[in-house]
């Protein structure tokens, strides 16, 4: 059973995070990007589009509250133009091309592209040089 208040999530980081160092605040704030697109995701199979889109809205504030980016794996997952919570196949279509992926939103009806040179390269110096 999964029933958090998700003002309460939001509340508690706030009052909690006010004491504690850089580094801390960066790994809670992580922690709950995970909590939060886990969440967003088991709606989003549900199909309560609305609790998953309130997920990723608050994802976003807590990184801009704290100034914490939303790691690139999550950053996928949800429209940058209107902030839904997108799902290939669902309310999302997904496409590659010239080292990008293309993500177009049915909601909004925008497209992202986000590259992949990044991970062209990190596969590269994973398979070049191990264990570094
Ligand atoms: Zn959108």
């Amino acid at each position: 059973m999964i029933n958090i208040n998700v003002n309460n999530i939001y509340t508690e980081t706030v009052l909690g995070m006010m004491k504690l160092g850089r580094r801390k605040i960066i790994s809670i704030v992580n922690e709950n990007f995970d909590r939060l697109f886990t969440l967003a995701e088991k709606e989003v199979l549900r199909h309560n589009m609305e609790r998953a889109d309130r997920y990723v809205e608050l994802a976003r504030k807590i990184g801009m509250r704290y100034n914490v980016p939303i790691p690139a794996k999550y950053k996928r997952r949800f429209c940058k133009h209107c902030c839904s919570y997108l799902l290939p196949g669902v309310n999302a279509r997904v496409r590659t091309g010239k080292s990008k992926v293309i993500i177009f939103c049915e909601n909004c009806k925008k497209y992202m592209r986000i590259p992949f040179i990044r991970e062209v390269k990190e596969r590269r110096k994973t398979r070049g040089v191990r264990g570094k």
